[in-house]
């Protein structure tokens, strides 16, 4: 398959196959399927595509490998997850644009994502050196009483399209750290991304079998993973609609499940922050990735005492933003990731229309472009509960303006969604800010911060938006179980 004019050719990753007890091999019926490139609709090349046997051979090399990879410390696997690191930071340059290439992100973007991904890795190498356990002071004079850590066992990992290195990496690193051996899949958008990252693990010395790579049918891979025993936890980033229905399954079996799923936060503004630079921040938050992103502000409530000002920088910026293809240079917003996405948002700022909303900028497919996926960045105004967008969750770069007048009613307001994944307020005020902290029913929530995820803190949902926390200490507990051991002493 050859590049196209404006995309160069993939220096990594190198493979297009599944990676199974540490072989990269064809799907067993042979499928493949094509990688398109949401900038131009091109082909960037085709992917084997696997079924069942496939999802199957993968589960049976994580089942063999899991009893000696556990049995390392937690110094060997460590040393081999931090090479891991060094080498995805080598080919930082050339993963990112393979990522932009699949996913449409711009190539800072993909390159930060690239990063993050390296310092997960390295932060979980070191901290699972630390996954202690605790001496119980014994009641009875001659028991001693003890909590050790063990891994879960083997794990299964799906993640999708939009983050599709870091989202499996908060899986995959504490997961293997903690002596789990893993199966994984991406979503059939991204598996490039995937592939090099699998290939990085495999340069790193991985031994074979303890992590593999399975791309294809998804419900074959869920079916695999939920009939093998042996797999003692899923861990899934996705939907909530399909989150709900793996814990329905997961009852069947007792597995663990951790469910990274959908969001709707909101940003609240407070007339006592700097409204330019709150717009500017609040634009730029909006819009990396078109506004696919879990944690993405998704419902803009702005005080009515600032709520024009901001209004009109915000609608300003949006309007201003470059859009292109991801990989030229000073790129701010790329495509989003298929026609489906474009359709969607289309949807969404339809019915906010027809229920009385204004569009201030944008609202439709961009006209610049004969090829690609591109939807102008949106800001919408006269926004009100009755409308899709304030009750689904958009996926979309579309902006909601409400004001709001007093914090209780804000809080109010926020929380009136299942969702609970992220919020965000801005104020200089420390009484509002703690109020707000508290009273805000969101897993994170940014302070003056629009980008709070870090690999060693806590990230995932209340309400609806998830269960269990990946990333910090709390993301690799996940994946230990707590055995308890008494001893009954002599005498
Ligand atoms: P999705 O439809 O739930 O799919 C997510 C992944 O699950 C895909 O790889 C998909 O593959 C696979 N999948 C779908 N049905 C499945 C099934 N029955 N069994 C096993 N796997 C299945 O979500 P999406 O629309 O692609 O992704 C966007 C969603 O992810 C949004 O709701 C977003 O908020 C959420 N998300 C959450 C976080 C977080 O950390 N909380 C982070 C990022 C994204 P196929 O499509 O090929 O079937």
């Amino acid at each position: 398959m050859s590049a196209t004019a404006t995309e160069p050719a993939l220096e990594f990753p190198k493979q297009r196959r599944l990676f199974i007890g540490g072989q990269w091999v064809e799907a067993i019926g042979g499928g493949h399927l094509d990688v398109i490139n949401p900038a131009d609709e091109s082909v960037i090349t085709a992917v084997a595509h696997g079924r069942r046997a496939d999802a199957d051979r993968a589960v049976a090399e994580a089942v063999k490998t899991f009893p000696t990879w556990k049995s390392l410390t937690a110094y060997d696997r460590a040393k081999i997850l931090k090479k891991t690191a060094e080498i995805i930071r080598e080919r930082a340059d050339a993963l990112a644009r393979t990522m932009t290439m699949e996913q449409g992100k711009p190539v800072p973007e993909a390159r930060a994502e690239v990063m993050q991904t390296a310092d997960t890795f390295e932060w979980f190498a070191e901290e699972a050196k630390r996954s202690y356990g605790r001496i119980i002071p014994n009641s009875v004079m001659n028991k001693r009483h003890m909590a050790i850590s063990h891994p879960v066992g083997v794990v299964g990992t799906i993640t999708p399209w939009n983050f599709p290195m870091a989202l499996a990496s908060r899986k995959i690193a504490p997961a293997l750290a903690v002596g789990c051996t893993v199966v994984s899949r991406p979503a059939d958008q991204t598996p490039l991304s995937l592939i090099g990252l699998f290939e990085c693990l495999e340069a790193a010395g991985l031994p074979a079998g303890v992590a593999n790579l399975y791309i294809g049918s998804s419900r074959e891979f869920a079916d695999a993973l939920f009939e093998e025993h042996a797999v003692r936890k899923i861990s899934f980033t996705g939907s909530t609609e399909v989150g709900k229905e793996l814990i329905r399954r997961s009852a069947d079996h007792v597995k663990r499940m951790s469910m990274e799923l959908g969001g709707h936060a909101p940003l609240i503004v407070f007339p006592d922050a700097d409204v330019a630079q709150v717009a500017q921040a609040a634009v730029i938050g909006k819009f990396r990735n078109n506004g696919q992103v879990c944690i993405s502000p998704s419902r803009f409530f702005i005080h009515e005492k600032i709520a024009k000002e901001f209004t009109e920088i915000a609608v300003e910026i949006a309007r201003n933003l470059k859009m292109g293809n991801g990989l030229d240079a000073g790129t701010q917003v790329g495509p989003m990731f298929e026609a489906k996405a474009i359709a969607k948002a289309q949807e969404l700022v339809d019915d906010a229309r027809a229920h009385g909303a204004s569009i201030l900028t944008g609202g439709c497919r961009s006209s610049k472009f004969d090829k690609g996926f591109y939807y102008e960045p949106t800001v919408l105004g006269n926004v009100d509960k009755s409308m899709r967008i304030l009750n689904e969750e958009p996926f979309a770069p579309v902006m909601p303006l409400l004001s709001f007048g007093s914090l209780e009613e804000v809080i109010a307001a926020a929380n009136n969604t299942p969702y609970g994944l992220a919020a965000y307020v801005f104020t200089n005020d420390l009484t509002t800010a703690t109020r707000m902290a508290e009273g805000l029913e969101a897993g994170i929530i940014g302070i003056n911060d629009p980008v709070p995820a870090t690999p060693q803190c806590p990230f995932g949902g209340m309400k609806e938006s998830g269960l269990g926390r990946e990333l910090g200490v709390e993301g690799l507990e996940s994946y230990l179980e707590t055995k308890y051991v008494s001893i009954g002493l002599r005498g």
